[in-house]
């Protein structure tokens, strides 16, 4: 996989060039495909799988047109998280383009549910994200965190955390061709006892890959979206149901530009607590 810079205004493009022509798919809900464990887009028959942490690292960072070219139909999954993808663009470093980052404000709230879990998103100045899951195993009972989104808070409290499977899970991800039931390298993986791989790296990192995951899935937006999103027990079909829910109700939604000199400061906080975002209205 490479990344490589694109246009302003061009958004997150996926190319696959291992096919012939090349073909490109836009991270857009438009093309969303299949939301089972992981988000996949496709247009035209092609698909690119696992895009989730590569956008949540996208999101996080503050980066907003950039060209993926895969050689394959999956994104790597790395160590499960999006720490190595936060790190090689830390390293390539962004260039500030001459276009106005515009954000997605959400005017009026929105709910997605079903009978065992919810997701919402209610208007509010800066993106915060509130998530509770309540897990299937005695050792993990709820976990739930609120964060006020920004790049500092992600690189260093939302990034690291992995993907997680249970081994009861496993033989199941196996039969679907899921990278997660393949190796220990990738997730998190949990048995009765507790965590069979090493450490974790936040006490609830489950649920805080929850939010990497989110953060991933709305960014399919196109743009940054600046409200507050409650979840309960969702995942990437719900996250992804939201995702469509905004999109259809774009004219409840107010379309804001920010000003140069706001995305100049990329390596400070784009969203930061305490200091709302303004949005002309
Ligand atoms: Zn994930």
């Amino acid at each position: 996989m490479s990344l490589r810079p694109a246009p302003a205004n061009s958004g997150v493009v996926f190319r696959r060039i291992d096919l012939r022509d090349a073909p490109t798919i836009e991270a857009q809900p438009a093309n969303i495909t299949d939301v089972h464990h992981a988000t996949s887009i496709g247009k035209n028959g092609v698909k690119v799988r696992t895009i989730e942490h590569l956008m949540a690292a996208f999101a996080g960072m503050g980066l907003d047109n950039v060209l993926v070219e895969l050689d394959g139909e999956e994104v790597p999954v790395m160590d499960g998280s999006a720490a190595l993808f936060v790190e090689l663009i830390m390293r390539a470093g962004l260039r500030r383009q001459m276009a106005p980052r515009t954000y997605l404000k959400v005017k009026e709230r929105l709910v997605v549910e079903d009978e065992r879990r919810s997701i919402q998103i209610v208007p509010s100045e800066r993106l915060q994200v509130i998530y509770t899951m309540r897990f299937d195993h005695p050792l993990l009972g709820e976990q739930s965190v609120a964060f006020d989104l920004s790049r500092e808070t992600f690189v260093r409290e939302i990034a690291s955390c992995r993907t997680y499977g249970f081994v009861k899970d496993v033989e199941e991800l196996r039969r679907r061709n899921l990278a997660l039931g393949g190796s220990f390298d990738n997730a998190v993986v949990i048995g009765e006892a507790g965590v069979l791989n090493g450490d974790l790296r936040f006490r609830d990192e489950l649920v805080r890959h929850k939010v990497l995951d989110l953060l991933g899935d709305l960014y399919l937006l196109g743009r940054p979206v600046v409200g507050t999103v409650i979840a309960h027990n969702a995942g990437h079909l719900l996250h992804t149901r939201l995702v469509q829910e905004i999109q259809r109700h774009l004219d409840l939604q107010q379309v804001a530009s920010a000003r140069n000199s706001v995305i100049e400061r990329w390596a400070r906080p784009l969203l930061q607590p305490g200091r709302p975002l303004k949005v002309p209205s």
